[in-house]
Protein backbone atom coordinates (compact mmCIF):
# COMPACT_ATOMS: atom_id res chain seq x y z
CA UNK A 1 0.00 0.00 0.00
CA UNK A 2 1.50 3.66 -0.93
CA UNK A 3 -1.25 5.66 1.14
CA UNK A 4 -0.58 5.41 4.85
CA UNK A 5 -2.20 7.98 6.92
CA UNK A 6 -0.30 10.34 9.24
CA UNK A 7 -2.31 9.57 12.79
CA UNK A 8 -5.58 6.88 13.34
CA UNK A 9 -8.42 7.52 10.75
CA UNK A 10 -11.16 8.18 13.69
CA UNK A 11 -14.45 6.71 13.39
CA UNK A 12 -16.19 10.10 12.99
CA UNK A 13 -14.96 14.00 13.27
CA UNK A 14 -17.25 17.02 14.29
CA UNK A 15 -17.34 19.20 11.51
CA UNK A 16 -16.88 22.48 13.48
CA UNK A 17 -14.20 25.74 13.50
CA UNK A 18 -14.31 29.43 13.64
CA UNK A 19 -18.21 30.14 12.83
CA UNK A 20 -18.66 27.80 16.24
CA UNK A 21 -15.96 29.38 17.70
CA UNK A 22 -17.52 32.75 17.00
CA UNK A 23 -20.72 31.72 17.60
CA UNK A 24 -20.09 30.55 21.17
CA UNK A 25 -18.32 33.73 22.12
CA UNK A 26 -21.70 35.30 21.79
CA UNK A 27 -23.59 34.04 24.64
CA UNK A 28 -20.98 34.21 27.03
CA UNK A 29 -20.15 38.15 25.87
CA UNK A 30 -23.79 38.52 26.35
CA UNK A 31 -24.33 37.33 29.99
CA UNK A 32 -26.94 35.40 28.64
CA UNK A 33 -25.50 31.45 28.96
CA UNK A 34 -28.67 29.36 29.32
CA UNK A 35 -32.57 28.50 28.31
CA UNK A 36 -31.88 32.39 26.51
CA UNK A 37 -32.65 33.48 23.09
CA UNK A 38 -29.96 31.35 21.48
CA UNK A 39 -32.25 28.62 22.38
CA UNK A 40 -35.46 29.96 21.33
CA UNK A 41 -33.73 30.96 17.98
CA UNK A 42 -32.09 27.51 17.41
CA UNK A 43 -35.95 26.07 17.90
CA UNK A 44 -37.27 28.14 15.60
CA UNK A 45 -34.27 27.29 13.00
CA UNK A 46 -34.42 23.89 13.29
CA UNK A 47 -38.51 23.55 13.42
CA UNK A 48 -38.44 26.00 10.15
CA UNK A 49 -35.67 23.28 8.49
CA UNK A 50 -37.27 19.82 9.80
CA UNK A 51 -40.44 21.26 8.40
CA UNK A 52 -41.67 20.66 12.11
CA UNK A 53 -44.88 22.61 13.89
CA UNK A 54 -42.80 22.85 17.47
CA UNK A 55 -39.39 22.05 17.92
CA UNK A 56 -38.04 22.21 21.66
CA UNK A 57 -34.84 22.23 23.06
CA UNK A 58 -33.18 19.93 25.58
CA UNK A 59 -29.82 19.02 27.50
CA UNK A 60 -29.84 15.43 25.57
CA UNK A 61 -31.72 12.96 23.56
CA UNK A 62 -31.99 10.61 26.30
CA UNK A 63 -33.61 13.82 28.38
CA UNK A 64 -36.12 14.37 25.15
CA UNK A 65 -37.20 10.63 25.36
CA UNK A 66 -37.98 10.59 28.68
CA UNK A 67 -40.06 13.85 28.51
CA UNK A 68 -41.22 12.56 25.03
CA UNK A 69 -42.71 9.05 27.01
CA UNK A 70 -43.99 10.97 29.92
CA UNK A 71 -46.32 13.15 27.12
CA UNK A 72 -47.86 10.62 25.75
CA UNK A 73 -48.63 9.23 29.52
CA UNK A 74 -46.61 6.29 29.81
CA UNK A 75 -46.57 6.11 33.77
CA UNK A 76 -44.51 3.47 35.85
CA UNK A 77 -45.43 -0.35 35.15
CA UNK A 78 -46.94 -0.10 31.49
CA UNK A 79 -45.24 -1.55 28.91
CA UNK A 80 -43.68 0.39 25.89
CA UNK A 81 -42.15 -1.58 22.90
CA UNK A 82 -38.95 -0.92 21.22
CA UNK A 83 -35.60 -2.86 19.78
CA UNK A 84 -32.67 -4.14 22.16
CA UNK A 85 -30.33 -3.28 19.23
CA UNK A 86 -29.86 0.36 19.94
CA UNK A 87 -28.01 2.86 22.24
CA UNK A 88 -28.42 1.70 25.69
CA UNK A 89 -30.17 5.23 26.37
CA UNK A 90 -33.97 4.22 23.57
CA UNK A 91 -34.45 1.74 26.76
CA UNK A 92 -32.95 3.71 29.82
CA UNK A 93 -35.53 6.51 28.71
CA UNK A 94 -38.03 4.29 29.20
CA UNK A 95 -37.10 2.71 33.05
CA UNK A 96 -36.73 6.81 33.87
CA UNK A 97 -40.60 6.37 33.54
CA UNK A 98 -40.87 3.48 35.49
CA UNK A 99 -42.45 1.66 32.22
CA UNK A 100 -40.94 -1.65 30.94
CA UNK A 101 -39.46 -1.79 27.68
CA UNK A 102 -40.47 -4.89 25.64
CA UNK A 103 -37.78 -5.27 22.67
CA UNK A 104 -38.76 -6.66 19.44
CA UNK A 105 -36.16 -8.19 16.70
CA UNK A 106 -34.59 -5.76 13.77
CA UNK A 107 -34.93 -7.33 9.95
CA UNK A 108 -31.18 -8.02 9.17
CA UNK A 109 -30.98 -5.77 6.35
CA UNK A 110 -32.15 -2.18 7.76
CA UNK A 111 -30.80 -3.50 11.44
CA UNK A 112 -34.10 -1.24 11.95
CA UNK A 113 -37.73 -2.45 14.01
CA UNK A 114 -39.10 -5.39 12.69
CA UNK A 115 -42.52 -4.14 11.98
CA UNK A 116 -43.90 -8.10 11.15
CA UNK A 117 -43.23 -8.76 15.18
CA UNK A 118 -44.95 -4.96 16.93
CA UNK A 119 -48.90 -6.74 16.76
CA UNK A 120 -47.87 -9.89 18.36
CA UNK A 121 -46.07 -7.97 21.10
CA UNK A 122 -48.48 -5.71 22.26
CA UNK A 123 -50.25 -6.55 25.19
CA UNK A 124 -53.02 -4.64 27.60
CA UNK A 125 -50.17 -3.32 29.65
CA UNK A 126 -48.66 -1.36 25.77
CA UNK A 127 -48.38 2.66 26.53
CA UNK A 128 -46.42 3.29 23.41
CA UNK A 129 -44.06 2.23 20.63
CA UNK A 130 -40.55 3.41 20.47
CA UNK A 131 -39.10 3.13 17.43
CA UNK A 132 -35.62 3.58 16.50
CA UNK A 133 -34.39 5.27 13.00
CA UNK A 134 -30.82 3.15 13.65
CA UNK A 135 -27.90 4.50 12.27
CA UNK A 136 -29.57 7.14 10.81
CA UNK A 137 -31.55 4.66 8.10
CA UNK A 138 -35.49 5.05 8.75
CA UNK A 139 -37.30 2.49 10.16
CA UNK A 140 -40.35 1.32 7.95
CA UNK A 141 -42.68 4.09 9.47
CA UNK A 142 -45.56 3.37 7.35
CA UNK A 143 -46.44 0.01 8.52
CA UNK A 144 -45.37 0.72 12.27
CA UNK A 145 -47.70 3.36 12.31
CA UNK A 146 -50.89 1.79 10.65
CA UNK A 147 -50.20 -1.50 13.58
CA UNK A 148 -49.76 1.25 16.19
CA UNK A 149 -53.28 3.25 14.94
CA UNK A 150 -55.48 -0.16 15.02
CA UNK A 151 -54.36 -0.16 18.79
CA UNK A 152 -54.72 3.78 19.73
CA UNK A 153 -50.88 3.38 20.38
CA UNK A 154 -48.78 6.44 19.94
CA UNK A 155 -45.69 6.68 18.70
CA UNK A 156 -42.52 8.15 19.21
CA UNK A 157 -39.77 7.94 17.28
CA UNK A 158 -35.74 8.13 18.21
CA UNK A 159 -34.26 9.77 15.52
CA UNK A 160 -31.15 10.65 18.15
CA UNK A 161 -28.94 9.25 14.67
CA UNK A 162 -31.44 11.02 12.02
CA UNK A 163 -31.20 14.52 11.53
CA UNK A 164 -31.08 14.97 7.72
CA UNK A 165 -32.27 11.20 7.03
CA UNK A 166 -35.41 11.74 4.76
CA UNK A 167 -38.16 9.49 4.34
CA UNK A 168 -41.04 9.04 0.81
CA UNK A 169 -43.70 10.01 2.23
CA UNK A 170 -47.31 10.10 0.08
CA UNK A 171 -45.23 10.60 -3.00
CA UNK A 172 -43.33 13.55 -1.33
CA UNK A 173 -38.98 13.43 -0.04
CA UNK A 174 -39.75 14.78 3.83
CA UNK A 175 -37.12 15.01 6.67
CA UNK A 176 -37.26 12.58 9.61
CA UNK A 177 -39.30 14.92 12.09
CA UNK A 178 -41.76 16.27 10.81
CA UNK A 179 -42.91 14.20 13.02
CA UNK A 180 -44.24 11.08 11.48
CA UNK A 181 -45.15 9.66 14.29
CA UNK A 182 -46.42 11.71 17.30
CA UNK A 183 -43.00 13.34 18.48
CA UNK A 184 -39.82 12.53 17.35
CA UNK A 185 -36.45 13.03 19.57
CA UNK A 186 -32.97 14.22 17.92
CA UNK A 187 -29.70 14.00 19.87
CA UNK A 188 -26.39 16.63 19.25
CA UNK A 189 -23.94 14.25 20.68
CA UNK A 190 -20.34 14.25 19.00
CA UNK A 191 -20.78 10.70 17.59
CA UNK A 192 -24.20 12.01 15.70
CA UNK A 193 -23.95 14.23 12.52
CA UNK A 194 -24.47 17.53 13.89
CA UNK A 195 -23.37 18.34 17.51
CA UNK A 196 -23.89 21.18 20.19
CA UNK A 197 -21.56 18.85 22.65
CA UNK A 198 -24.62 17.47 24.28
CA UNK A 199 -27.97 18.57 23.55
CA UNK A 200 -31.17 17.32 21.83
CA UNK A 201 -34.39 18.09 20.36
CA UNK A 202 -37.95 17.38 20.55
CA UNK A 203 -40.56 18.09 17.83
CA UNK A 204 -44.05 17.68 17.54
CA UNK A 205 -47.35 19.13 16.28
CA UNK A 206 -48.91 18.41 19.70
CA UNK A 207 -49.07 22.42 21.32
CA UNK A 208 -50.25 21.10 24.56
CA UNK A 209 -46.89 18.42 24.60
CA UNK A 210 -44.88 20.89 23.44
CA UNK A 211 -45.56 23.55 26.44
CA UNK A 212 -45.38 20.18 29.05
CA UNK A 213 -41.82 19.92 27.61
CA UNK A 214 -40.90 24.04 28.28
CA UNK A 215 -42.41 23.48 31.72
CA UNK A 216 -40.81 20.06 32.29
CA UNK A 217 -37.35 20.81 31.01
CA UNK A 218 -36.90 23.49 33.43
CA UNK A 219 -37.73 22.01 36.98
CA UNK A 220 -41.62 22.50 36.17
CA UNK A 221 -42.03 26.06 36.22
CA UNK A 222 -44.65 27.67 34.79
CA UNK A 223 -43.06 30.68 33.51
CA UNK A 224 -40.42 30.72 31.09
CA UNK A 225 -36.99 32.74 31.96
CA UNK A 226 -37.11 35.02 28.85
CA UNK A 227 -40.87 36.22 29.48
CA UNK A 228 -39.48 36.95 32.86
CA UNK A 229 -36.63 38.61 31.70
CA UNK A 230 -38.78 40.66 29.90
CA UNK A 231 -41.22 41.93 31.58
CA UNK A 232 -42.08 45.41 32.51
CA UNK A 233 -43.87 43.97 35.65
CA UNK A 234 -42.78 41.98 38.95
CA UNK A 235 -43.77 38.14 38.19
CA UNK A 236 -43.65 35.18 40.77
CA UNK A 237 -43.25 31.87 38.93
CA UNK A 238 -45.17 29.18 40.16
CA UNK A 239 -44.50 25.24 40.05
CA UNK A 240 -47.71 23.38 38.91
CA UNK A 241 -45.69 19.73 38.25
CA UNK A 242 -42.42 18.22 39.34
CA UNK A 243 -39.66 19.10 36.36
CA UNK A 244 -36.06 18.03 35.83
CA UNK A 245 -33.71 20.54 34.72
CA UNK A 246 -33.32 19.32 30.96
CA UNK A 247 -31.96 22.71 29.80
CA UNK A 248 -29.92 23.61 26.95
CA UNK A 249 -26.91 26.04 27.89
CA UNK A 250 -27.03 29.84 25.18
CA UNK A 251 -23.81 28.59 24.09
CA UNK A 252 -25.06 24.66 22.91
CA UNK A 253 -27.51 26.99 21.49
CA UNK A 254 -25.32 29.21 19.49
CA UNK A 255 -23.15 25.99 18.53
CA UNK A 256 -26.32 24.05 16.74
CA UNK A 257 -27.76 26.82 14.87
CA UNK A 258 -24.01 26.88 13.10
CA UNK A 259 -24.25 23.16 12.65
CA UNK A 260 -27.75 23.46 11.27
CA UNK A 261 -26.19 25.43 8.43
CA UNK A 262 -23.78 23.21 7.31
CA UNK A 263 -26.26 20.21 8.23
CA UNK A 264 -27.39 19.57 4.34
CA UNK A 265 -23.99 20.07 3.10
CA UNK A 266 -22.65 17.36 5.66
CA UNK A 267 -25.52 14.86 4.60
CA UNK A 268 -24.33 15.14 1.04
CA UNK A 269 -20.84 14.20 1.65
CA UNK A 270 -21.53 11.57 3.69
CA UNK A 271 -24.40 10.47 0.97
CA UNK A 272 -21.63 10.74 -1.54
CA UNK A 273 -18.82 8.98 1.01
CA UNK A 274 -21.32 5.77 1.67
CA UNK A 275 -21.66 5.27 -2.18
CA UNK A 276 -18.41 5.05 -2.55
CA UNK A 277 -17.54 2.48 0.26
CA UNK A 278 -20.66 0.50 -1.09
CA UNK A 279 -18.96 0.46 -4.80
CA UNK A 280 -15.56 0.03 -3.19
CA UNK A 281 -16.74 -3.27 -1.01
CA UNK A 282 -19.54 -4.94 -3.57
CA UNK A 283 -17.28 -7.44 -4.78
CA UNK A 284 -16.21 -8.61 -1.75
CA UNK A 285 -18.02 -11.58 -0.38
CA UNK A 286 -17.08 -11.97 3.01
CA UNK A 287 -18.39 -7.97 3.31
CA UNK A 288 -22.36 -7.51 3.10
CA UNK A 289 -22.74 -3.44 2.86
CA UNK A 290 -26.02 -1.81 4.43
CA UNK A 291 -29.14 -1.55 2.24
CA UNK A 292 -31.09 1.79 1.60
CA UNK A 293 -34.53 1.18 0.77
CA UNK A 294 -35.98 3.01 -1.97
CA UNK A 295 -38.20 4.96 -0.06
CA UNK A 296 -35.15 5.84 2.71
CA UNK A 297 -32.29 8.60 2.29
CA UNK A 298 -30.03 7.82 5.01
CA UNK A 299 -27.93 10.42 6.72
CA UNK A 300 -25.17 7.17 7.03
CA UNK A 301 -24.76 8.58 10.66
CA UNK A 302 -22.97 5.14 11.16
CA UNK A 303 -21.69 2.72 8.07
CA UNK A 304 -22.42 -0.60 9.32
CA UNK A 305 -21.13 -3.39 6.76
CA UNK A 306 -21.70 -6.71 8.15
CA UNK A 307 -19.09 -9.90 7.93
CA UNK A 308 -19.63 -13.14 7.07
CA UNK A 309 -19.81 -15.76 10.12
CA UNK A 310 -16.82 -17.34 9.70
CA UNK A 311 -15.00 -14.27 10.35
CA UNK A 312 -14.01 -12.81 14.48
CA UNK A 313 -15.14 -9.64 14.39
CA UNK A 314 -12.50 -8.40 17.35
CA UNK A 315 -9.95 -10.20 15.39
CA UNK A 316 -11.09 -8.07 11.98
CA UNK A 317 -10.97 -4.93 14.56
CA UNK A 318 -7.82 -5.46 16.09
CA UNK A 319 -5.52 -5.66 12.49
CA UNK A 320 -7.40 -2.77 11.38
CA UNK A 321 -6.45 -1.04 14.67
CA UNK A 322 -3.17 -2.14 14.20
CA UNK A 323 -3.37 -0.40 10.91
CA UNK A 324 -4.73 2.72 12.13
CA UNK A 325 -7.94 2.50 11.47
CA UNK A 326 -10.36 2.78 14.23
CA UNK A 327 -13.78 0.88 13.61
CA UNK A 328 -16.33 -0.17 16.16
CA UNK A 329 -18.21 -2.96 16.63
CA UNK A 330 -22.11 -3.75 15.56
CA UNK A 331 -25.02 -1.81 17.63
CA UNK A 332 -25.38 -3.08 21.30
CA UNK A 333 -28.03 -5.32 22.49
CA UNK A 334 -29.48 -4.22 25.76
CA UNK A 335 -31.18 -7.35 26.75
CA UNK A 336 -27.41 -8.69 27.16
CA UNK A 337 -26.10 -6.35 29.29
CA UNK A 338 -25.73 -6.86 33.04
CA UNK A 339 -28.01 -3.49 33.60
CA UNK A 340 -31.27 -5.11 32.25
CA UNK A 341 -30.37 -9.07 33.20
CA UNK A 342 -29.97 -8.26 36.74
CA UNK A 343 -33.60 -6.43 36.12
CA UNK A 344 -34.53 -9.32 35.56
CA UNK A 345 -35.12 -8.93 31.43
CA UNK A 346 -35.54 -11.59 29.13
CA UNK A 347 -37.09 -12.25 25.97
CA UNK A 348 -40.54 -13.55 25.93
CA UNK A 349 -39.37 -16.44 23.98
CA UNK A 350 -35.83 -18.37 23.15
CA UNK A 351 -34.25 -16.73 20.15
CA UNK A 352 -36.31 -13.98 20.02
CA UNK A 353 -34.11 -11.30 19.67
CA UNK A 354 -31.84 -13.45 17.28
CA UNK A 355 -31.34 -11.17 14.66
CA UNK A 356 -30.18 -8.23 17.03
CA UNK A 357 -27.61 -10.50 18.59
CA UNK A 358 -26.16 -11.58 14.99
CA UNK A 359 -25.94 -8.39 13.57
CA UNK A 360 -23.61 -7.25 16.82
CA UNK A 361 -21.72 -10.33 17.01
CA UNK A 362 -20.71 -10.00 13.44
CA UNK A 363 -20.83 -6.39 11.97
CA UNK A 364 -18.57 -3.38 11.99
CA UNK A 365 -18.42 0.36 11.50
CA UNK A 366 -16.77 2.04 9.75
CA UNK A 367 -14.92 5.43 9.60
CA UNK A 368 -16.79 7.97 7.65
CA UNK A 369 -17.09 12.03 7.81
CA UNK A 370 -17.30 14.66 5.72
CA UNK A 371 -13.54 15.79 6.01
CA UNK A 372 -12.87 12.11 4.99
CA UNK A 373 -10.15 11.87 1.63
CA UNK A 374 -10.98 9.45 -0.73
CA UNK A 375 -7.33 8.36 -0.13
CA UNK A 376 -8.42 7.80 3.06
CA UNK A 377 -11.18 5.73 2.50
CA UNK A 378 -9.25 3.54 -0.33
CA UNK A 379 -6.72 2.95 2.81
CA UNK A 380 -10.17 2.15 4.99
CA UNK A 381 -11.24 -0.34 2.32
CA UNK A 382 -8.08 -2.33 1.35
CA UNK A 383 -6.96 -2.52 5.09
CA UNK A 384 -10.51 -4.32 5.99
CA UNK A 385 -10.15 -6.89 2.88
CA UNK A 386 -6.79 -7.54 4.09
CA UNK A 387 -7.80 -7.70 7.74
CA UNK A 388 -10.88 -9.98 6.40
CA UNK A 389 -7.74 -12.19 4.41
CA UNK A 390 -5.75 -12.46 7.10
CA UNK A 391 -8.59 -13.65 9.70
CA UNK A 392 -9.55 -16.34 7.57
CA UNK A 393 -5.73 -17.71 6.70
C1 LIG B 1 -27.06 8.53 20.90
C2 LIG B 1 -28.35 7.88 21.03
C3 LIG B 1 -29.24 8.23 22.07
C4 LIG B 1 -28.86 9.15 23.20
O1 LIG B 1 -28.53 10.43 22.81
P1 LIG B 1 -27.91 11.45 23.88
O2 LIG B 1 -28.07 12.79 23.23
O3 LIG B 1 -26.48 11.06 24.06
O4 LIG B 1 -28.69 11.34 25.13
C5 LIG B 1 -30.49 7.63 22.07
N1 LIG B 1 -30.85 6.75 21.13
C6 LIG B 1 -30.02 6.38 20.13
C7 LIG B 1 -30.49 5.42 19.10
C8 LIG B 1 -28.74 6.93 20.06
O5 LIG B 1 -27.91 6.53 19.09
Amino acid sequence: MSYHPASVIPIIKPSMGEPETRAASRPILSGWVTQGPEVAAFEKEFAAWAGAKYACAVSSCTAALHLALLAVGVRPGDEVITVSHTFIATANSICYSGAHPIFVDIEPGSFNLNPDLLEEAITEKTRAVLCVHQMGMPCRLETILETAKRHSLPVIEDAACAVGSQILWKGEWQKIGRPHGDIACFSFHPRKVITTGDGGMITTSNPEWDRKFRIWRHNGMEIPDELRHRSQEVIFESYPEIGFNYRMTDIQAAVGREQLKRLDGIVKRRRVLADRYRKLLSSNSDIKTPEEPSWARSNWQSYCVRLSADLDQKQVMQLMLDQKVATRRGIMCVHREPAYRQAGWRPRENGALRESEQAQEHSILLPLYPEMTESDQDYVVEVLKQACEAVQA
